[in-house]
């Protein structure tokens, strides 16, 4: 065995986190904690994971909640794909594949939302397969090790990253290696001021040797982001609001929110908002009105500009469509997070709404 994978090996077994994923060799069980901490920490994934174990605790289960409850369950985590491929993948399991979870890395790649890097993890972890794990704590690791300099987002330099990778694997306790370095990745060789003297590889660390661990890995500047401006109005009546469902082919598919008024610009007054659509709805009576201006919200490739208008209405207008929504059900309705903040600092605030 190499001294870096015997060293990380050893290291791992005596530092590593108890955590619920780590004590099981069920592939259900860490399917769902690779999704869950697919770009989310530990700390904030724990408590998903052991939602999600106990109200699905197989794949059965899974596959035979509505949509709407996984996205439920998954409120708050974001990346809403995941919740919705997970879903699907376990009806697919259940149904065209009678129940058998898939036992190998070549079966695992065949589910929706499992590309190499979770297919590899579930086979290494739960099977002992030998394939190797690259996740962004090895490839910092590992470009770090080997000193490599070159830009991490280019998939050549992961081919590379990952070649590596597979020359370092033990064969027959590849799952340790991989364990121990994605932990060695979170803990020790953090991005920002890796704890070099606890390092069980630092005899072998090219960043370290040559002071480059804040240059390593380098990562290129992501190009522009799609700007756009989301106006939403949302139509009270009492203590119920309108809400309705997205549909596919946009960020968001399947939760719900308010009316969206999408524009070249941020609406500033309510005229804006209720002067937006060509076919105005008729509202009605209109109690009160109020705006929570513009807030910006990030994804990986678009700068979101979200605002809110709030207009209370005598009586609920026939003509628009949706699902009127009222007290707790406000709260457990899927919704994107940003505008899960946005009902949240209008419950704080002077329209008494039945928010939380
Ligand atoms: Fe990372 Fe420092 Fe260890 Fe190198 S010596 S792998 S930079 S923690």
């Amino acid at each position: 065995m190499h001294d870096i994978s015997s060293s990380i090996i050893q290291w791992f077994k005596i530092n590593k986190r108890d955590l619920p994923w780590r004590q099981t060799s069920d592939p259900y069980c860490i399917w769902l904690s690779e999704v869950i901490l697919q770009q989310t920490r530990v700390i904030q994934g724990l408590s998903y994971y052991l939602k999600f174990t106990e109200i699905f605790p197989n794949v059965e289960k899974l596959a035979t909640a509505s949509e709407d409850q996984v996205l439920e369950l998954w409120q708050g985590l974001g990346y809403y794909s995941r919740a919705r491929n997970l879903h699907a993948a376990a009806k697919f399991i259940n149904g065209d594949l009678k129940g058998k979870f898939p036992q190998n890395y070549d079966g695992l790649l065949k589910l929706k939302g499992i590309g190499d890097y979770t297919a590899s993890a579930i086979a290494s972890f739960a099977f002992h397969e030998d394939k190797a794990v690259v996740d962004g704590n090895v490839i910092r690791v590992i470009s770090r090790l080997y000193g490599i300099g070159e830009d991490v987002r280019q998939p050549k330099v992961v081919q590379k990253i990952k070649a590596i990778a597979e020359e370092l694997l033990p064969q027959g306790s590849s799952y340790l290696f991989n364990q121990g370095i994605m932990e060695l990745g979170a803990l020790v060789c953090t991005p920002q001021n890796p704890k070099c003297n606890q390092c069980p590889v630092v005899a072998h660390c090219q960043a370290f040797k040559l002071d480059l661990k804040g240059k390593i890995p380098f990562k290129s500047k992501l190009k522009n982001k799609r700007l756009r401006f989301l106006n939403y109005l949302l139509l009270k009546v009492g203590d119920e609001i309108l809400l309705s469902k997205r549909g596919g082919g946009d960020i968001w598919e399947g939760l719900y929110e308010p009316i969206l008024l999408e524009d070249e610009r941020a609406y500033q007054h309510i005229d804006d908002f209720l002067n937006a659509k060509a076919n105005k709805p008729d509202l009605g009576k209109i109690i009160s009105t109020s705006i929570i201006p513009s807030k910006k919200h990030l994804l990986t490739h678009q700068e979101l500009w979200v605002n809110l208008c709030v207009v209370e209405l005598e009586s609920k207008p026939a003509t628009i469509p949706g699902l009127w929504v009222s007290g707790s059900k406000i709260e457990s309705t899927p919704k994107p997070i940003i505008i899960s903040k946005l009902l949240s600092e209008l419950g704080a605030g002077q329209l008494h709404l039945a928010f939380k």
